[in-house]
């Protein structure tokens, strides 16, 4: 399936648009699930941290790479000055859980999904006082007032965001959630509004190649009255047949559905992203 394999090919970082960079201390963790974990970080960097009026507003964490000596303070822009694309920190792409200016402190919620990877066996092993580097925040999507109701869709990757959105919603809004998880105890609490229906579908150890929960749900769930609004995230293939169903089979406007793949099973997000220049990689 792969053309290369993520695995064994040199890193190479993508370009990333200079922003300006919040260096962070972890300050707490908190388990969520078997498979999810809580990063709270925290600093006076974020006195000058611009929020977006979105509830989908993300960050790229910057990982430093083991055997290149960053010179003190590190700057993850500056740096580029002097060290070759190689060397520069990989980067990776989470969701704000929530956002407090006033106390300076983030809360982002990572996937634990095994030992692969940068950022989830890192929020895996990161203790309190650990540097977290992050540049952003980017993001655009916040429940349309005017819809009639909602439709929200994903995986546990989405969940942070998803979560966020609904939990912005009014004690009268309508509508479907779809959250797919592992299994039973990957379950979370959301504050949701009494006419959404949260409904939580187990993957129960197949990977996203062999799952269909996600997609099966959506495909039948009951279609409310009037305009519908809907944000749909997570694994790319999941993605691409939910553009199916949301388009072709229920026929919505492109400016109804915020939907894109936040990650693609069996590659690594660098990959994941130089692919969405690529056919493979386009979902809309
Ligand atoms: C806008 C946006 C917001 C996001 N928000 C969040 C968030 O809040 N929380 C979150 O956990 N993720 C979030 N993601 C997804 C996250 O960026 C990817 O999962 C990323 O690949 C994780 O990096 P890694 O270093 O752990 O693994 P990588 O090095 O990228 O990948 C290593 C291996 O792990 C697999 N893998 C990666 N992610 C998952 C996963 N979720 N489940 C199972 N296998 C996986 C890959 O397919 C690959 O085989 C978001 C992505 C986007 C684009």
């Amino acid at each position: 399936m792969n053309p290369v394999d993520p695995s064994t090919e040199p890193f190479v970082a993508p370009a990333v648009k200079p922003r300006t960079q919040f260096a962070l201390q972890v300050l707490r963790k908190e388990t969520l699930s078997p498979h999810m974990v809580r990063i709270v970080a925290g600093g006076p960097a974020l006195s000058e941290f611009l929020a977006k009026d979105a509830t989908d507003m993300y960050v790229k964490i910057h990982f430093l790479q083991p055997g290149v000596n960053y010179s003190e303070p590190v700057d993850v822009f500056a740096l580029r000055d002097t060290l070759s694309r190689e060397q520069w920190p990989a980067t990776r792409t989470y969701t704000l859980r929530w956002v407090d200016l006033a106390a300076q402190e983030v809360a982002i919620d990572f996937v634990l999904h095994g030992d692969t990877g940068l950022a989830g066996p890192w929020a895996g092993a990161c203790v309190p006082g650990d540097r977290i580097i992050f540049s952003g925040p980017g993001g655009a999507y916040r429940p349309n007032p005017d819809a009639a109701w909602y439709l929200f869709a994903g995986d546990e990757a989405a969940l942070p965001a998803i979560a966020a959105a609904i939990e912005s919603l009014p004690p009268e809004a309508l509508g479907h959630a779809f959250l797919e998880v592992d299994t039973a105890a990957d379950i979370q609490p959301i504050n949701a509004p009494a006419g959404l229906a949260l409904t939580w579908l187990y993957r129960d150890g197949a990977t996203p190649a062999e799952s269909t929960a996600l997609i099966d749900a959506v495909a039948s769930c009951r279609w409310l009255e009037g305009p519908v609004d809907a944000f749909v995230h997570g694994e790319r293939e999941y993605m691409k047949k939910l553009r199916d169903v949301l388009f072709k089979q229920r026929g919505l406007d492109r400016s109804q559905v915020s939907l894109s793949g936040y990650w693609a099973y069996g590659r690594t997000e660098d990959y994941f992203q130089a692919e969405k220049k690529q056919p493979i990689g386009q979902i809309l």
